[in-house]
C-alpha cells in the first residue's frame, strides 16, 4: 500500500506573531493547503483535540507555554504520537533544535523562512510521516498475527553480527525481550540438552549453505515447563554472498498434545489402557528383532477368559467391563517390567515375554498367570470365580514373525480350550494342521450356501402309543465337492463360532417349513417338523420374528413346528431367553430340549422355561439295556418329565431291547436307526406313502386302550374336538346324547371323558356325577364357558370333575390336559387303586384360568 497524503492537508500554524501566521497562510493556501491558526500553546492543544490537523507548524518561542512544552503535551494526546510537528526555530539555534527534537518534534525550519520552498518541504514531510504511520500499522498487525499464530521470528545479520527477535519469539522461548542479546547462542540455550546437537547441526548447515531447514524440537522455559516448536530457517544471499539468516518458530504444543493423544488412542485399548493390536504388532516386531540379536527366547501367550460370555450375559456389560479391567491389572502384576500385556478385544489378552533364557522360564510365567485367577474377583456385590485358558508359542521355534507367533499361539489356545479350560498348551505342529483344516472348512462353508451344497435330511419320530410317525427332525448335510458329505458335527461348531450359523439357520428353518408344507399338502397333515436352533441365533436375531415370518411364508400351522433348543441356551441371560421363549410359545410352536442329560441343567431348573418336550440324549439310551445307571437315569428322567407335564422323546434308539425298555417305562416317542436313519426328502416321501410304522407289539401294547369319550349336544363342537385330538392316536368315541354316553362307557374301557356342561337332556355335572359312581377310574373333564363356572363348582368340590376346561379352548392346552389325564388314568390303573377322581383330588382348572 502506498503512503498517501490527504488531498487538501490541514496545517495548524501556532505562533504568537500574527505576521508570521499571515505569511505562512499566503505561502501555503495557493499550494493546496488548508490553514488554521493558533496564537499560543493552549489554543493549539484545544484545536488539536477538535480538528485533527495533518501537520502542525509550531513556533518555539511564545509567551506562556513554550513551543517545546506544547510539543510534548501534543505528543501525549490521543492521536498525537504520529502527527508531524515542525518547529520554527531561529537560524543556527542548535540548542533549540536539539531540545525540539527531544520534545518529540518531527523536523525543524529555521527562520527567516524560505517561503518558496515551504510548501515542498511540508509536502515531503507529510509523505514520509504517512509512510511511517503505515509502517507502524504493519508492524502492529504483524505482531498481532504472530501472536495469533503463536509464531515468532528471528534474524541474524552476518555483516554486523547483530540479531533480532520478535516479541512473540521471546514469549515462545519464555524470555523477556530485555533478557539478553538476540543471538543464536541464546536461542540454543532454550533447547533442552538432548535436542541441542540437532538444532545446532541444522544452524551450522545453514551457515555452510544448505539453504534452509525445518525441524520440530522442544524449548524449555525457566520454570522447567516445555513447549513443542516447529522451527524453520533460511539463508539469504545478496550478490552471491551470504548476508542474512532468518527463521520462524511456531509453538505447536497443543497440536502436539493432540497428536500424542490420538497416537495413544490408536495404540491403546480404551477400556483397560493396555496396548492394543496395533501397538502389540509394533512391539512384536521390535522384540523379534532384538531376540534375533541376543539369541534369547521370546514367548507369546494368548489368553481367553473361560465363560466370559456367561458373565456378560448374566451380570450385564458394566460388570463384564469391570472384570476385564481387573483381569488387566492382575495380568500386569504377573509379568516383568519389560514384558507387554495387550488386549486384542473381547476377553482376549496377549502377553509377550522377552529375553527368556529357556522354555522353562516361559512355563513358570504361565503358571504365575494362571495363579492370578485363583482368588475370585470381587466386583461390587458380585464375587466371580474366573479361569483362563492359555496358548503359548515361542520364537523362533513356532514362528519367525509376529503374525505367525500369534497364529500358532491361537492354535495352542484352541487346543487348551478343547482340553477343558483353566489350562495351558504350548504349540506343537499337529495343532497347526488342525487350524489349517479349520480355516479351509471356514472358507468353503462361506460359499456352501450360495452354491447349493447344503441340504436337509429328515429323521422320523415315532409315537410309542400309536406306533406311527408323527413328525420329522430336519438334520443339516453338507455335500462338499471333492470331499463328500461332511457331518454337521464337523462344521456346525465352526459356523456357530463365526456367526455363519445365523444365515444357515435361517435357510434350514425356511427349507424345513417349506418341505413340511409340501407333505401337509400331499395328505400328511398331521406331521410336525423339528428344527435345531443354535444359541447364537437367539443372541443375534429375534427368533420370534423369524419364526413368525417363516410360518407366514410357508403357511405351516405354528403347532406343527418344533424348535429343538440346547441346554446352553437356557444357561444364557435368563430374562432375555425366557422372554423369547414365551413369545415363541405365544406364537404356538412346540419347544423341546435337545440332548437332555449332557449339560448341567437339572429338570427342576427347566421348570422356569416353557419347555414342552425333553429329548433324552442318546448316550443314556445306549446304556439302558446293559447298565443299571443308564437304565435308572433314563427312568427317572421320564418320570420327572411327566411330573413337569413335559413329554419325552428318546434319541438314538438302535435296538429292539432299547425300544422295549422305553415302552415299558412309557417314554412317549422315539427316534433312531432302529426305526429309520435320517433320509433324503424323496425317501421320506416313500416311507410316508407306504404307511411305515412300528408293529403294535412294539408299542406300549395298548394303543386302543386310550379310549376317549367326547360328549356334547352340538355336532360342530364334537367334530372340532375330534380334529384337534385325532393326531394324538386315541380311539375317540363321541355322542351328542348323555344317556348314550353312559351306554358307550359300559361297552368300552374309556380312560378319559370330556363332557359339555350344558346339554338339553342332562347337565354335564349330572352326567359326570353318574360316571364317577359307575366308573370311578375314568378321568372326568368338564368343557364349558366361563359363565357356567358357578354351576360346576359344586361338582368340582364333590370330586366329580377332575379338570375344567373353558370354551373356546386352546388346542395345545387341551391336548396336553387330555394326555396328562390319560397318564393319570394309566398310573391309577397300574397301581390298581380306586380311580383317580376321588373326592380328595383337587380339581384343576385349565391354564387359561
Ligand atoms: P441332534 O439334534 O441331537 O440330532 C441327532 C443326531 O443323532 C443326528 O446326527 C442323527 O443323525 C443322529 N442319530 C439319529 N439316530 C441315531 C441312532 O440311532 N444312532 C446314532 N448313533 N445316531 C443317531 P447328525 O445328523 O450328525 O447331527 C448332529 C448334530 O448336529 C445334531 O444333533 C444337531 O445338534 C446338529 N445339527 C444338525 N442339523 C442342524 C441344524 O440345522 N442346525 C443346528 N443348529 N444344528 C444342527
Ligand atoms: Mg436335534
Ligand atoms: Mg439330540
Amino acid at each position: 500500500m502506498n503512503p498517501q497524503i490527504p488531498p487538501e492537508p490541514l496545517v495548524l500554524v501556532v505562533d504568537d506573531d500574527v505576521m508570521t501566521r499571515i505569511l505562512v497562510t499566503e505561502a501555503l493556501e495557493p499550494e493546496g493547503f488548508r490553514i488554521e491558526e493558533a496564537d499560543g500553546g493552549l489554543e493549539a492543544i484545544e484545536f488539536f483535540q477538535r480538528g485533527s490537523p495533518d501537520l502542525i507548524l509550531l513556533d518555539v518561542t511564545m509567551p506562556g507555554m513554550s513551543g517545546f512544552e506544547c510539543c510534548e503535551r501534543l505528543r501525549r494526546l490521543p492521536g498525537g504520537a504520529h502527527v508531524p510537528i515542525v518547529v520554527l526555530t531561529g537560524n543556527d539555534d542548535d540548542a533549540s533544535i536539539k531540545e525540539a527534537l527531544e520534545a518529540g518534534a518531527s523536523d525543524f525550519i529555521a527562520k527567516p523562512m524560505q517561503w518558496r520552498l515551504l510548501a515542498h518541504r511540508l509536502r515531503y514531510l507529510l509523505r514520509s510521516s504517512s509512510a511511517l504511520a503505515e509502517l507502524s500499522r504493519i508492524r502492529d498487525s504483524l505482531g498481532h498475527a504472530q501472536a495469533l499464530a503463536r509464531l515468532g521470528n528471528w534474524e541474524y545479520r552476518l555483516s554486523t553480527g547483530t540479531g533480532y527477535w520478535s516479541p512473540q519469539l521471546s514469549r515462545i522461548l519464555g524470555q523477556t525481550p530485555e533478557a539478553g542479546p538476540a543471538t543464536f547462542d541464546r536461542l540454543l540455550l532454550c533447547v533442552p540438552e538432548d535436542q541441542r546437537p540437532q538444532v545446532l547441526d541444522a544452524f551450522m548447515g545453514l551457515h555452510a549453505g544448505t539453504g534452509s531447514y525445518a525441524l520440530e524440537h522442544r524449548v524449555r522455559h525457566g520454570d522447567g515447563s516445555e513447549r513443542h516448536v516447529f522451527h524453520q530457517a533460511e539463508a539469504v544471499h545478496e550478490a552471491g554472498r551470504l548476508v542474512l539468516l532468518r527463521g520462524t518458530l511456531q509453538d505447536i504444543t497443543e497440536r502436539k498434545q493432540q497428536e500424542l493423544r490420538i497416537e495413544y488412542l490408536a495404540n491403546h485399548d480404551a477400556l483397560t489402557g493396555l496396548p492394543n493390536r496395533n501397538l502389540l504388532n509394533d512391539r512384536l516386531s521390535q522384540i523379534i528383532a532384538r531376540a534375533r540379536r541376543t539369541g534369547l527366547h521370546l514367548a507369546t501367550l494368548v489368553l481367553d477368559l473361560d465363560r466370559f460370555k456367561f458373565v456378560n450375559d448374566s451380570y450385564g456389560h458394566p460388570i463384564g467391563d469391570a472384570l476385564l479391567q481387573a483381569v488387566a491389572d492382575r495380568l500386569k502384576m504377573a509379568v516383568r517390567e519389560g514384558d507387554t500385556v495387550a488386549r486384542l478385544g473381547g476377553d482376549e489378552f496377549v502377553i509377550l515375554l522377552t529375553d527368556l533364557a529357556d522354555t522353562q522360564t516361559a512355563e513358570d510365567v504361565v503358571q504365575k498367570v494362571l495363579s492370578m485367577f485363583v482368588d475370585p474377583f470381587l466386583l461390587g456385590e458380585h464375587t466371580l470365580h474366573m479361569s483362563t485358558s492359555i496358548g503359548v508359542s515361542e520364537f523362533p521355534a513356532d514362528g519367525d514373525s509376529g503374525e505367525i507367533l500369534l497364529k500358532t499361539a491361537d492354535a495352542a489356545l484352541y487346543s487348551a480350550k478343547d482340553k477343558g479350560r483353566n489350562c495351558y498348551q504350548f504349540y506343537n505342529h499337529k495343532m497347526g494342521a488342525l487350524m489349517e483344516e479349520r480355516a479351509d472348512i471356514e472358507h468353503a462353508l462361506h460359499q456352501a450356501m450360495a452354491r447349493g451344497e447344503l441340504e436337509l435330511h429328515y429323521q422320523p419320530k415315532v409315537d410309542l402309543n400309536s406306533g406311527k410317525i408323527y413328525g420329522m427332525e430336519a438334520l443339516l448335510r453338507w455335500r462338499r465337492p471333492g470331499i463328500g458329505q461332511v457331518p454337521p458335527d464337523r462344521f456346525i461348531p465352526l459356523a456357530e463360532e463365526t456367526g455363519l450359523i445365523v444365515p444357515i439357520g435361517d435357510w434350514v428353518l425356511r427349507t424345513a417349513c417349506a418341505q413340511l408344507g409340501a407333505w401337509h399338502a400331499s395328505g400328511f397333515s398331521h406331521l410336525t417338523m423339528a428344527v435345531n436352533v443354535s444359541v447364537r441365533q437367539f443372541r443375534q436375531i429375534s427368533m420370534p420374528d423369524l419364526v413368525r415370518e417363516v410360518l407366514a411364508d410357508s403357511g405351516v400351522p405354528a403347532q406343527c413346528l418344533e424348535l429343538e433348543l440346547t441346554e446352553s441356551l437356557l444357561m444364557q441371560n435368563q430374562e432375555l431367553v425366557v422372554r423369547d421363549l414365551n413369545q415363541l410359545k405365544e406364537i404356538g410352536v412346540t419347544l423341546s430340549l435337545d440332548d437332555f442329560g449332557t449339560g448341567y441343567s437339572s429338570l427342576s431348573y427347566l421348570k422356569q422355561f416353557p419347555i414342552d418336550v425333553v429329548k433324552i440324549d442318546q448316550s443314556f439310551i445306549r446304556d439302558v439295556t446293559d447298565s443299571v445307571d443308564g437304565a435308572s437315569l433314563t427312568k427317572s428322567i421320564i418320570a420327572m418329565a411327566k411330573s413337569l407335564n413335559m413329554s419325552t422323546v428318546a434319541e438314538g434308539v438302535e435296538t429292539e431291547g432299547q425300544l422295549g425298555f422305553l415302552n415299558t417305562n412309557r417314554c412317549d416317542a422315539i427316534q433312531g436307526y432302529y426305526f429309520s436313519r435320517p433320509l433324503a426328502q424323496s425317501e421320506i416321501g416313500e416311507l410316508l406313502q407306504a404307511g411305515t410304522r412300528l408293529p403294535s407289539d412294539s408299542c406300549h401294547g395298548e394303543p386302543q386302550q386310550r379310549v376317549l369319550l367326547l360328549v356334547d349336544d352340538e355336532d360342530n363342537i364334537l367334530s372340532a374336538l375330534q380334529r384337534v385330538l385325532r393326531r394324538d392316536g386315541y380311539r375317540i368315541l363321541s355322542t351328542t346324547k348323555p344317556q348314550e354316553a353312559l351306554e358307550l362307557m359300559a361297552i368300552h374301557p374309556v380312560g378319559v371323558i370330556v363332557s359339555d356342561a350344558r346339554m338339553r337332556d342332562m347337565a354335564g355335572t349330572e352326567l359326570l356325577r353318574r360316571v364317577k359312581g359307575l366308573h370311578p377310574e375314568t378321568v372326568r373333564i368338564m368343557l364349558s364357558g366361563y359363565t357356567e363356572l358357578n354351576s360346576v363348582t359344586e361338582a368340582i368340590n364333590e370330586g366329580a370333575v377332575y379338570k375344567f376346561i373353558t370354551k373356546p379352548w386352546n388346542d395345545e392346552i387341551l391336548r396336553e390336559h387330555i394326555r396328562e389325564s390319560f397318564r393319570r388314568y394309566e398310573a391309577g390303573a397300574q397301581r390298581s387303586e380306586p380311580g383317580p377322581a376321588q373326592a380328595s383330588d383337587a380339581a384343576a382348572i385349565d391354564g387359561a384360568v
